[in-house]
């Protein structure tokens, strides 16, 4: 599987507009992060993980020329908005898009963007097929998504295992019995928002801890703040098999 990473910031993105600090200030690319998502080439499938604010201009950057299926971590702006520009594959692949989510992301969803989901449907809206995600494992194509129960402060949220490849973005708390679920993975990718205590994700210390606990071959961090640091600076101080994700980092698991 071929995985690219759209988007590594938290929900403002870096740089944070009208900020001035040095992660904001850097030329570095790797300091540039739009908002969270990834993209999974299966072999059957291409399948994006999240689609926040920054979608359109992700695909456009990453030249993706085909969508099946967007699944859903969580109802957030950064994590939902931009949804609309499935279109593109609607017009122009004649094909709708499987939309993976849970009942309370749908609910989001339909508020978010009533008018795709209205009987007397105005020609050119986006066209989707909703299925509803539970704590069972389902299957795009011939790839298995193994749902994770993980805590973003009150809200439950889900992070995914898939084969060799665990995504977790936007955890402050994760269950044993997830645990259970993500050991032996070789890739994890989990969020570091910080070294400042946050109330709903982790922060640098706790990522970290999490990552020895799990031990996979290779962790990522993701959803970074600008308050984290220079990419550059931060992994120098990481040990070699925790790295910092950026925008545009492909890997094959
Ligand atoms: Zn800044
Ligand atoms: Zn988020």
């Amino acid at each position: 599987m071929k995985i690219t990473f759209l988007g590594t910031g938290t929900s403002q993105g870096v740089p944070v507009i009208t900020c001035g600090c040095i992660v904001c200030a850097s030329n570095d690319h790797r300091d540039k992060r739009l908002r969270t998502s990834v993209l999974l080439e299966t072999g059957d499938k291409t399948i994006v993980i999240d689609s926040g604010p920054d979608f359109r201009y992700q695909l456009l950057r990453a030249q993706v020329k085909d969508l099946d299926a967007i699944v859903y971590t969580h109802e957030h702006k950064d994590h939902i908005a931009g949804l609309d520009d499935i279109r593109p594959f609607n017009y122009l692949l004649h094909k709708n898009i499987d939309i993976y989510a849970t009942d309370r992301v749908q609910a989001a969803l339909k508020r978010e963007f009533s008018y795709i989901f209205t009987d007397a449907k105005y020609f050119g809206i986006p066209q989707i097929n909703m299925h509803t995600v539970t704590d069972e494992n389902f299957n795009i194509g011939e790839t298995t998504f193994i749902p994770l129960d993980i805590m973003h402060y009150k809200l439950p949220i889900l992070g995914y295992r898939i084969n060799d490849f665990t995504y977790i973005t936007d955890a402050k708390t994760i269950s044993e019995s997830s645990i259970e679920k993500i050991k032996g993975t070789k890739i994890l990718v989990i969020n570091a928002l910080q070294i400042q205590e946050h109330i709903s994700h982790f922060t640098f210390e706790e990522a970290i801890a999490f990552a020895e606990r799990i031990g996979a071959e290779t962790t990522y961090f993701t959803h970074i703040s600008h308050n984290l640091g220079l990419q550059e600076e931060v992994e120098r101080n990481l040990p070699p098999n925790i790295r910092l994700a950026y925008d545009g980092l492909v890997i094959e698991v």
